[in-house]
């Protein structure tokens, strides 16, 4: 960071020092040796995620033992408690408790990631989000969407989510920082989206297909956003969804109905090599456009890591995204730069520019030291604090995020709503994210000193 490593130290420091104590929360402290003993195994690893994976479609508690079992067997290191539980699968009495350890086990896990099963169901968790200083963005579970049916039952659970929401959230109290920056009001309701939930006719090789299917439902969503208020996220995908998604939410925000609202949003992936390019034109979209509310960019590295990487070596093709982790975190923090450096400057009497910001930044991720360099580079240009949003991942990023609000940051959490079944993959996702070996979590987890955490990539 060309201006403050030191500065930088200093926020992360005070940041890290602002993070309760994982031992005031046994729960996730287990959960955390679960997860260290997952990333220090690779082949652990891997059977845990078949199990997660196989556990919505097990038909009975003694079909779940047995695959757990299988599963295990393949393991060549087992820790000691693991092998101890595998000896009361040889008979059916024991793979039954084996069976319910391992759903409850599931269950636990999912539970701390996904909020509720139901908007209705998660309103008491979002509630108190808000009352502890973090707003909240829902996530629908259900990616992957195959029929138009489907579709259409996605694109309604939305509607009526954002309905839901928004009757709740009027009687939250009032939590100025989350609900103003210095472009205008923030809305308390804010909705995540998936493009590919939105259309079953997704195809990397013709976008405009999926786009305008995608268009009958989102536009809907934007109308209904509009009129209750609130914010629509549009999330990103693969690479494959890439073009689909900003086209159709370049083409959507530019109709003359929405130039007023709602507020909406797109994602930025830092570990897609040609990143710098789509900050590019989002910018020139955001400058050509006569809409009024700014579009807020939410800056990640990037889920599909793996997926990525396994499709082009399928195909033989240079992956899409950076192949070493400090990489993706480089160019994150050239990226943060320039989406903080794009907007309005004071003037020479520090008093705040008469034109509204093109972009609202949102940088969401749990290294200390990707969210210290926004910070710190926010500070150090002369921007406020109330122009930064950071936002944390449910389950990950909790304790993160009560350190955030306690150091008088805008913080939003990212909160999946769902069953079981639909929250698989996300789930997988996360685990994979959580348990890598390079993963900042994982690094944290392990002990590493606060100078290694705050290091530069
Ligand atoms: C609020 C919120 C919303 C999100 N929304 C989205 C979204 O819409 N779309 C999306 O794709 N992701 C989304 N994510 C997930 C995000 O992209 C990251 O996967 C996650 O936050 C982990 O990154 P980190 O900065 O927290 O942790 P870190 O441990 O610092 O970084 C891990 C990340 O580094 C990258 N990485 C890992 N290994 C390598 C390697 N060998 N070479 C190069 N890069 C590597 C990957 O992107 C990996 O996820 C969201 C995250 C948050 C917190």
């Amino acid at each position: 960071m060309p201006h403050g490593e030191e500065l930088l130290t200093r926020v992360g420091r005070d940041l890290h020092a602002a993070l309760p104590s994982p031992s005031r929360h046994p729960i996730k402290a287990l959960d955390a040796k679960g997860m260290e003993l997952a990333s220090r195994d690779a082949e652990l690893r891997a059977a845990l995620f078949r199990l997660v994976d196989v556990t919505p479609a097990c038909r009975s508690l003694d079909d779940l033992a047995r695959h757990l079992a299988e599963y295990v067997e393949e393991v060549d290191e087992r820790p000691q408690a693991l092998e101890a539980a595998m000896r009361v699968a040889h008979t059916a009495p024991g793979r039954r408790a084996l069976g319910a350890a391992a759903a409850t086990g599931v269950r636990h896990m999912a539970h701390r990631f996904i909020v509720g099963e139901s908007p209705q169901a998660a309103l008491g968790v979002l509630g108190d989000l808000w009352k502890e200083g973090s707003a909240c963005s829902v996530d629908l579970l259900g990616e992957a969407t195959f029929t138009r049916e489907e579709a259409d039952r996605y694109a309604a659970r939305c509607d009526e989510a954002l309905e839901v929401l928004s009757v709740a959230a009027g009687s939250w109290p009032g939590r100025h920082l989350l609900e103003a920056d210095s472009a205008g009001p923030l809305p308390r309701v804010n909705l995540s989206v998936k493009v590919s939930a939105l259309t079953p006719l997704m195809r990397p090789d013709a976008p405009h297909v999926g786009r305008e299917d995608a268009a009958q439902r989102l536009r809907p969503l934007l109308r209904r956003a509009q009129d209750l208020g609130a914010h629509l996220h549009i999330d990103m995908e693969s690479l494959d969804a890439l073009e689909t998604t900003m086209e159709l939410v370049f083409e959507l925000l530019d109709e003359p109905e929405f130039s007023d609202g709602p507020s909406a949003g797109v994602v930025l992936q830092a570990y897609l090599r040609d990143s710098g390019q789509q900050l590019d034109r989002i910018l020139e979209w955001a400058r050509a456009s006569a809409r009024r509310p700014p579009l807020t960019v939410r800056l990640v590295k990037g889920a599909y890591w793996d997926h990525e990487v396994v499709e082009a070596r399928r195909h033989g093709w240079t992956p899409p995204v950076f192949e070493v982790k400090a990489e993706s975190d480089r160019n994150f923090e050239e990226l943060t730069r320039r989406l903080l450096d794009s907007r309005p400057r004071k003037d020479e009497a520090g008093m705040p520019s008469p034109s509204n910001p093109l972009l609202r930044v949102a940088v969401a991720s749990h290294n200390i030291r990707s969210l210290a360099h926004a910070i710190a580079h926010n500070r150090a240009t002369g921007g406020e604090d109330r122009d930064l949003e950071l936002q944390v991942l449910r389950g990950l990023g909790d304790e993160l995020g009560i350190a955030i609000a306690a150091s008088g940051l805008r913080v939003r959490s990212y909160c999946p709503v769902g069953d079981l079944v639909a929250g698989m993959a996300y789930l997988v996702r996360r685990l994979l994210e959580n348990t890598s070996n390079d993963s900042f979590l994982g690094e944290q987890q392990r002990g590493a000193s606060i100078e290694d955490l705050l290091a530069a990539p």
